[in-house]
């Protein structure tokens, strides 16, 4: 693969803007003259360090994978806006999506001036990997796979995503938000054997902090270059650095969180598929299922009047009267129940 023929051409000319923090690095130094900021400490006087060093080296024991091939971002909703600045030629390029799928693929290519080709995805929202490919022309430079995928939850067979990344010579970006919640081996752990590779990862889910946006791409060193490059040169503000950290000292809270929500998850559907309103319950390995009911919007509008919100997807494609539940709290899932079981339609 050759890069250089992927990216915009003004990308990959750029000199990206040189911050204070990044000219000084490394000398031991204790007067900071540089970066025109405030000399009073209150903690956060100083600009954060542009490239989240500490965070990155913590993150890539906990993640396996090297820090110089992580890229961190607000959410990983800014990686997915970079995809598009850094190798989409507004107005002539084009990308390739699944459908259904996530919808911010298709925002950010809308506001990016960069066509987007949906592919449905088969019976069962299953992956074709042929299908996905026959769709791309000599303007495509990327293909969006989120895998477990959003909204219907489901897994897609690692080969049929390996005949993606095979069969396609420009970037395929793997979204594994939902990663954490599947006993499938995760793609950011080989990210050595696909250049045109670029997992997204997010501390919003798994991780409980959706509030501090902070998102992890995982590549190339050379594509991680390029997303540097282009970023906010402090894209990721010092609170957010300082929770991350804090949420990598300790672990176990992480871990025990999961735990429950995957017990949950293993109560939850099978009860659900048991309601009389339901049709059926779609597998999951996410925190969250999607199931088919008999009438969506009233289920949906029925559990707002109790006070419950779940996600209605009745007017998404291939989801016509289903219903996207996360998986909460065990007593959020017993009241979601109740709910239910009180339900005449
Ligand atoms: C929730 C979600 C994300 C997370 O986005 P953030 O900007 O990191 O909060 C990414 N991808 C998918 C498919 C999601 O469902």
């Amino acid at each position: 693969m050759e890069l250089e023929k992927l990216v915009r051409p003004n990308i990959w000319k750029l000199s990206p803007y040189s911050c204070a923090r990044d000219e000084f690095k490394g000398r031991p130094a204790s007067v900071f003259l540089d970066a025109n900021e405030s000399p009073y400490n209150n903690s956060v006087n100083r600009y954060p360090d542009p490239l989240q060093e500490e965070v990155k080296a913590r993150l890539s024991v906990v993640k396996s994978v090297p820090a110089e091939n992580i890229f961190l971002g607000n959410g990983s909703d800014e990686a997915i806006d970079l995809v598009y600045r850094v190798f989409c030629n507004p107005g002539v390029d084009n990308v390739v999506a699944i459908d259904p799928t996530y919808g911010m693929y298709k925002v950010c290519a809308d506001i990016n001036d960069v066509a987007y080709r949906s592919v449905l995805l088969d019976e069962g929202y299953q992956l074709n990997a042929a299908k996905l490919l026959a769709a791309v022309d000599n303007n495509t430079k990327v293909i969006w796979l989120c895998t477990p995928n959003n909204p219907s939850g489901n897994a897609f067979p690692r080969e049929e995503v390996e005949k993606v990344l095979n069969g396609f010579q420009g970037i395929v970006v793997v979204d594994e938000a939902y990663s954490d919640f599947s006993s499938d081996r995760p793609f950011r752990v080989d990210i050595d054997r696909w250049p045109n590779m670029i997992v997204l990862n997010t501390f919003s889910k798994a991780w409980g902090c959706a509030a501090i946006r902070l998102g992890m791409a995982f590549a190339s060193t050379e594509i991680i270059g390029l997303f540097n490059k282009v970023k906010y040169p402090y894209n990721v503000n010092a609170l957010t650095q300082r929770k991350a950290i804090e949420m990598m000292q300790d672990l176990s809270r992480v871990n025990m969180w999961l735990s429950q929500i995957l017990s949950e998850r293993s109560k939850l559907m099978p009860a659900f598929a048991d309601l009389p309103i339901c049709e059926k319950v779609y597998p999951s390995q996410a925190n969250f299922f999607l199931a088919k009911v008999k009438d969506a919007n009233s289920v949906y509008n029925y559990l707002i009047d109790h006070g419950i919100v779940v996600r209605n997807r009745t007017r998404v494609n291939l989801c016509g009267n289903c219903i996207r539940v996360t998986i909460g709290t065990p007593a959020e899932n017993n009241e979601l129940m109740a709910a239910l079981r009180q339900y005449k339609g």
